[in-house]
């Protein structure tokens, strides 16, 4: 059966290109890249590149790239580091309702050390108005983090005008960009973003492998204690080839963003549209005009998400209900309950995310399946009746 992989928000296929990048460190090029030796400068000028291919990609300068082992350190380390580094000036933090949970239980863990978190609600189309950030800072607040585009719905918050926001309070500002890298052009200084996480498999590279991008200047402790790696800032034998890998898939990404953006933009559109006008009872949620290209996240009122991404799953197409985070637990998703859906009508979301591979024949498939599928579950449904 030809498989159909609509989960791309969940994690990405390697690249071929990234994979032939990757080898000779895995094997030839061993070296420990604090090593004097010819071996271990191989090593070392391979991470000095793919550091300037990130950079390159986000806008930023080379010693501005720390390596970290992906997304979810990247965001721990924003929060944390920012937050134990400017104690002396105070404890609120700002974020959103509907982060990540790398994030969100990151700064819930931090209001058990003393620090005070406001979690912003999105409205109903899933992006934060800019009055209610500026209405949250105190002179208290140390930090603002808030994600670049949702992993969930999609949808983009207007980052550039937040990062203003807090430059103009003198505030650092952290954003979550893993969904966003190599869907939408990221730059550290058009979003005046102080902090900010990357994650190599969301856009084709190795899983275990991260960015975050901390500007100059900005007081930061450290969250792992060791050896002098990563400029004295993140400790640990650097993952050569996962580093080299990374760069490599920043590179590849930044290359097609506008153009990949356009067609997959279009298949979105053709699958949403599709799905609006052959099926009863279903809405399309977060803002359809503010989201991320490849992103299409429907409610079916009446039937549970997990069982039509189970039916879609026999069909050989991968979906996903809620994110691949907070399945395996029955919560409905905090994103959905956040923009004011019903605990009945999160339950019933499917997400469906699109890459450049994706191709108009797959999802045709996905339009002529779909709305049978929804009718024999429905047909079963004690809700429907
Ligand atoms: C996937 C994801 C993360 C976590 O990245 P990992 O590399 O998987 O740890 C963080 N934030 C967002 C928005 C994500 O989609």
């Amino acid at each position: 059966m030809n498989r159909i992989y609509l989960d791309n928000a969940a994690t990405t296929p390697l690249s071929p290109e990234v994979l032939k990048a990757m080898m000779p460190f895995l094997m030839g090029h061993y070296g420990n890249a604090s090593s004097i030796h010819d071996t271990g400068r191989d090593a070392r000028r391979a991470i000095d590149e793919a550091r300037k291919q990130v950079a390159g990609f986000i806008g930023a300068k080379p010693n501005e790239v720390y390596f970290t082992s992906g997304g979810t350190e990247s965001d721990n380390w924003a929060l944390k580091g920012v937050a134990y580094a400017n104690r002396n000036k105070g404890n609120h933090i700002i974020t959103s309702a509907i982060e990540h949970p790398a994030v969100l239980e990151t700064a819930k863990w931090l209001e058990t050390q003393g620090f005070g978190v406001t979690y912003l609600p999105a409205g109903a189309n899933g992006i934060l108005s800019l009055e209610d950030v500026e209405k949250a800072i105190t002179n208290r607040t140390i930090l603002i983090s808030i994600m670049a585009a949702n992993n969930e719905i999609g949808t983009l918050q207007p980052v550039a005008a937040i990062g203003a926001l807090a430059r103009a309070h003198k505030i650092p500002f952290h954003t979550d960009a893993v969904q966003a890298a190599g869907a939408i052009r990221i730059d550290v200084n058009a979003w005046q973003a102080d902090l900010l996480s990357l994650s190599g498999h969301k856009f084709h590279g190795p899983k275990g492998m991260g960015v975050l991008y901390v500007r100059s200047g900005t007081r930061m402790m450290p969250l792992l204690h060791g050896g002098a790696q990563e400029r004295n800032r993140r400790a640990g034998t650097e993952n050569v080839a996962g580093i080299v890998g990374l760069g490599q898939a920043a590179q590849n990404a930044g290359m097609f963003i506008e153009e990949n953006a356009e067609k997959i933009t279009r298949l979105r559109n053709r699958l949403i549209d599709g799905i609006l006008s052959t099926i009863s009872h279903v809405r399309l949620n977060g803002d359809r005009g503010s989201r991320l290209p490849n992103n299409a996240n429907l409610s079916f009122r009446y039937i549970e998400g997990e069982a039509l991404l189970l039916h879609l799953d026999l069909n050989g197409i991968a979906a996903s209900s809620g994110s691949a985070c907070a399945s395996g637990s029955l919560e409905p998703s905090h994103v959905l309950l956040s923009i004011g859906l019903d605990a009945e009508d999160a339950h019933s979301s499917l997400r469906f995310t699109l890459s450049e591979a994706t191709t108009e024949d797959e999802i045709n498939t996905v339009l002529a399946l779909l709305p049978g599928i929804v009718d024999k579950l429905r047909a079963m449904s004690p809700l429907a009746s």
